[in-house]
């Protein structure tokens, strides 16, 4: 017998009908004799509307009653699932995040998980009951409700599998595994049988928004067995694993790109000690998270300085650098919103000379100006306009060897 925890995302649970079809599948692994967590996500298209609400209520909607009101969209998924289960006489019973509890930090809409209490559940389980819980939520110290960040149920599901030592996590969506990019964007993307948690990670957080990045965190860490399945087609899925063995032979295992991106230069910056602080020291007292950051060399003794946020809070910096810029000596601030960031990524580099050469080559073949440039020890990522993100997407998986056999 075994123990599993079971997400689905938004889209699995879109529809009366799609939820029906997941008790179908719940209550297969349950007759199985297996024990099982599911975690769920609101409906597709439920938490945007519900921020949307809140706007029309508060231009910047206070963050304690956002998340008050954004998680109710799990509440709704999470009983109507229970409830199909009754009817199907399968035992069951919902939890939201407060219920059960998932103690959090108090920082609304991004909280951390600090403690699950798996008492009720576990008491749940052992009397043959399937558990079902609200993603995304949880409670902090004083009682009020927290959410855990955009596509935050794929870390409650996580955090679950972890706490209760389940055998395994399977996250269930709308693809049936993690691609070599994401599959609306290249066609040709080919499914990946595993990838390394630090892969995973890295792609994660360079913007694939199929697993959230703090899910892959949970799971490095506490040695969870993770896997991504599609809720519609049968399949193994992608095993998140420390292998490296299978992948040794590719040099890129994906290519991510976020959209979210923008860039502030400040130009004819004075080249002294203490400038790069004098700059970024206001955005981060502004709780503003800086991304890439590039500083020219000097040429006259003054220099460029520029840095890419996310986007939501690109004219918020730039109101910033434009209050400092005559103390600093500075000569302008400029702003782009419209770049976005396209970023290949795999272990093979370690070992490999000669792939940013291959990247800078195929971009400049297809006419793409590149405006920064990142590199860590298993990434590169490029900052380029945002019209061409398909073009370099895909040059990128071709000039790779990434497509389908
Ligand atoms: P859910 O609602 O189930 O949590 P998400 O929309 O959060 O689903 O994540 C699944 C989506 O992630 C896919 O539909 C796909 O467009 C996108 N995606 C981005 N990058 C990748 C990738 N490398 N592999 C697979 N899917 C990806
Ligand atoms: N419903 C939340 C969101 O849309 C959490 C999730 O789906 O994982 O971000
Ligand atoms: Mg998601």
């Amino acid at each position: 017998m075994a123990l599993y925890v079971y997400k689905f995302g938004g889209t699995s649970v879109g529809s009366v009908e799609r939820i029906k079809a997941v008790a179908e599948r719940v209550k297969k692994v349950h007759d199985a004799g297996d024990s099982l967590v599911v975690v769920l996500s609101a409906m597709s298209g439920e938490t945007n509307r519900l921020i949307g609400l809140a706007k029309e209520m508060q231009e910047h909607p206070n963050e304690r009653e956002l998340d008050a009101m954004v998680s109710t969209g799990e509440q709704v998924t999470v009983a109507l699932l229970s409830m199909r289960l009754h009817e199907l006489g399968c035992p069951a019973c919902s939890y939201t995040g407060t219920q059960v509890k998932i103690l959090t930090d108090s920082s609304f809409t991004k909280a951390r998980i600090k403690d699950i209490d798996d008492k009720r559940i576990r008491a749940d389980l052992a009397e043959g009951k399937v558990v079902v819980v609200a993603g995304f939520q949880g409670v902090d110290e004083d009682g009020n409700i927290t959410t855990l960040g955009r596509g935050g149920s794929d870390t409650t599901a996580v955090a679950l599998a972890a706490a209760l030592k389940a055998d395994e996590c399977h996250i269930y969506t709308d693809v049936d595994g993690v691609y070599t990019t994401d599959p609306r964007v290249e066609p040709k993307a080919r499914r990946l049988d595993r990838i390394t948690f630090e892969e995973m990670l890295e792609m994660a957080s360079l913007g694939s928004k199929v697993l959230q990045i703090r899910s892959v965190e949970f799971a490095g860490k506490y040695n969870v067995a993770l896997r991504v399945l599609s809720s519609f087609a049968e399949g193994n899925g992608t095993l998140i694993t420390y292998e490296e063995s299978q992948m040794e032979s590719a040099l890129i295992s994906g290519i991510a790109f976020n959209r979210d991106e923008a860039k502030l230069t400040i130009t004819g910056v004075p080249d002294l000690p203490g400038i790069a602080f004098k700059i970024l020291g206001p955005i981060a007292d502004a709780n503003i998270e800086v991304d890439m950051i590039v500083q020219n060399i000097a040429a006259d003794a003054t220099t460029d300085f520029t840095f890419t946020v996310h986007r939501n809070d690109f004219s918020r910096a730039k109101t910033i650098l434009e209050s400092i810029c005559a103390d600093l000596g500075a000569r302008k601030v400029t702003g782009d919103n419209n770049i976005v960031k396209v970023s290949i990524v795999g272990v093979g580099m370690r070992s490999h000379a000669g792939i940013a050469s291959t990247m800078f080559k195929t971009l400049a073949d297809e006419g793409i100006n590149i405006q920064m440039i990142a590199t860590s020890e298993i990434k590169i990522s490029v900052v380029v306009d945002e019209k061409y993100l398909e073009l370099a997407v895909r040059s990128l998986h071709s000039a790779f060897g990434l497509e389908q056999a």
